[in-house]
């Protein structure tokens, strides 16, 4: 072995949530290992992901309630104003503090710690550098990355994604948000309410990857409340005296900077998948089982974004975790996922939770709904725009699964996972006690909707109690 050729049991490249989730497990049974990473380290959720995106719509949602305190009979709210650059040191800081957490995980690695951009020469050699890596098992954790498309990028710091928004010292007035599906969603709301002037575009129909029309259309009208929402536009970018011109279907407005969200690629590129030998699709990706993580045969491991699969945070956590296992088993350990579950930060919240419909057949589920604008504890909170659709199986009334767009959508989807996943029914939830006056009662006028197409239960079962039919009993 020459002096700068390495053999270990395991390679783990990328230091991101996967990355680590694998390094823990691959750390309990093996001290035969390395962690390549490409630097930064810190993970994307922690530095430019997850943990700044909400730290600045809370400091936005804060500032945001000025527009209702009139409205609860408190007056001047409209004198407070947002100091953009204090909200974005306060990100910072944050951020510096949830990074500094992250990178404790890997402070006492040593040399087993390799900076560094990895490329693969067949499935069990790794190229770092000047640097071979021989190892048993590799596990791929490389993430992925903004997507910004290459005739913008000459518009230079003009144009943001998530990458750098948050390195901003200041923000200009005028920002177009290209893209509105979760994060770019997140983001445009979180300027607006921090006082920016804001135009948002989507190409597709619907904002925030909802499916159901009805909440779809509703969520358009709600965020359109407070800035415009351009749907079906397809972006063109032009340079405007030192300004940016955003033109779609004919129509133009000129913008200080644009935030790209369209979407993230996985970082698969030039990582070398083509000398595994296996085949791959249009995209250069090769086929993971997502119960082993396994590229095929081989003896390479795909986690976390970069497979495409579910780019979520607690998926990419799992994917390490399951890629950490069967890289250090001689058999297969095969683990099964877990229900959907998905949460969009803006107001109200956007979740997903199980199947969607689109996914089901027509005679395959059942459906109940709920409207907020009615809901006693919503209206009280002068929170009351929402809606929540659940599914079940006709048959036994099983949960299938919800879509929501609600205030604190994200506590009700948590819930509906926990039902879903436990293959719980609409009356073993509707057996279950409901305080008054909350906003699951809304939830619960939705899973009642759904009882009254199945075979009633007995007399003596509390799923059967009704609906008073009043709005502050709701
Ligand atoms: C703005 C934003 C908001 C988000 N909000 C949420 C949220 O609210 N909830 C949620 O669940 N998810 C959210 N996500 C998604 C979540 O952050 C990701 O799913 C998760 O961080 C992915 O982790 P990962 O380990 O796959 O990748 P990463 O954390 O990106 O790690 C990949 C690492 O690999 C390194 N690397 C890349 N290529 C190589 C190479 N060839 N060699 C060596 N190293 C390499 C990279 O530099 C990086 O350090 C958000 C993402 C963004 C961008």
């Amino acid at each position: 072995m020459s002096r700068d050729e390495l053999s270990v049991d395991v390679a783990i490249v990328g230091a991101g949530t996967a990355g680590l989730s694998a390094l823990r497990e691959v750390r309990r049974r093996t001290e035969s290992f390395v962690l390549v990473n490409d630097p930064p380290y810190g993970t994307t959720c922690a530095r430019v992901g997850c943990m700044p995106s909400k730290a600045l719509i809370a400091a936005a949602n804060a500032m945001h309630t000025r527009a209702r305190l009139g409205e609860f009979g408190i007056r001047g709210g409209q004198a407070l104003e947002a100091d953009i650059p204090a909200a974005l040191r306060r990100v910072r800081a944050l951020r510096d503090h949830f990074v500094a957490g992250v990178l404790e995980a890997t402070d006492d690695l040593g040399e087993r710690n390799i900076a560094g951009r990895a490329r693969l020469e067949g499935p069990d050699r790794l190229v770092v550098g000047g640097r071979v890596i021989r190892a048993r098992q590799v596990i791929l954790a490389p993430g992925s990355s903004p997507i910004v498309p290459e005739e913008w990028r000459a518009f230079g710091d003009r144009v943001l994604t998530t990458d750098t928004l948050f390195e901003q010292e200041d923000l200009p007035r005028r920002i177009g948000v290209v893209g509105l599906g979760a994060i770019g969603v997140e983001v445009a709301q979180a300027l607006a309410r921090l006082g920016l002037d804001v135009q948002g575009f989507e190409g597709a129909p619907h904002v925030a990857g909802i499916a159901d029309e009805g909440i779809a259309a509703a969520m358009r009208d709600w965020l359109c409340e407070e800035f415009p929402v351009h749907l079906d536009a397809q972006v063109d970018l032009r340079e405007a005296d030192g300004d940016l011109e955003i033109r779609w279907r004919g129509r133009s407005v000129v913008v200080d900077k644009v935030v790209v969200a369209v979407g993230r690629r996985p970082n698969i590129a030039g990582l070398g998948l083509e000398t595994l030998g296996v085949p791959l699709d249009e995209r250069g990706m090769p086929e993971v089982d997502a119960t082993t993580m396994r590229i095929g045969e081989t003896q390479v491991l795909l986690a976390g974004d970069a497979n495409g699969r579910r780019p979520l945070l607690h998926e990419a956590a799992d994917d390490g975790h399951i890629a950490g296992i069967n890289a250090t088993s001689d058999e297969p350990v095969r683990l099964a996922r877990r229900t959907l579950l998905g949460i969009v930060f803006c107001d109200p919240e956007v979740a997903t939770v199980g199947q969607r419909p689109e996914e089901l057949e027509p005679h395959e589920f059942l459906r109940g709904e709920v409207d907020f604008a009615s809901q006693g504890r919503a209206r009280t909170m002068q929170e009351n725009r929402g809606r929540l659709h659940v599914y079940a199986a006709p048959t036994d009334g099983r949960l299938l699964g919800a879509e929501i767009a609600a205030p604190a959508a994200e506590h009700m989807a948590h819930l509906l996972a926990l039902a879903v996943s436990q293959r719980l029914t609409v009356h073993d939830l509707l057996r279950m006690p409901t305080y008054h006056p909350t906003l699951e009662e809304g939830l619960r006028t939705a899973l009642r909707a759904i009882a009254r197409h199945l075979p009633p239960c007995s007399i003596s079962d509390l799923a059967e109690c009704g609906s008073l039919g009043a709005e502050a009993l709701e």
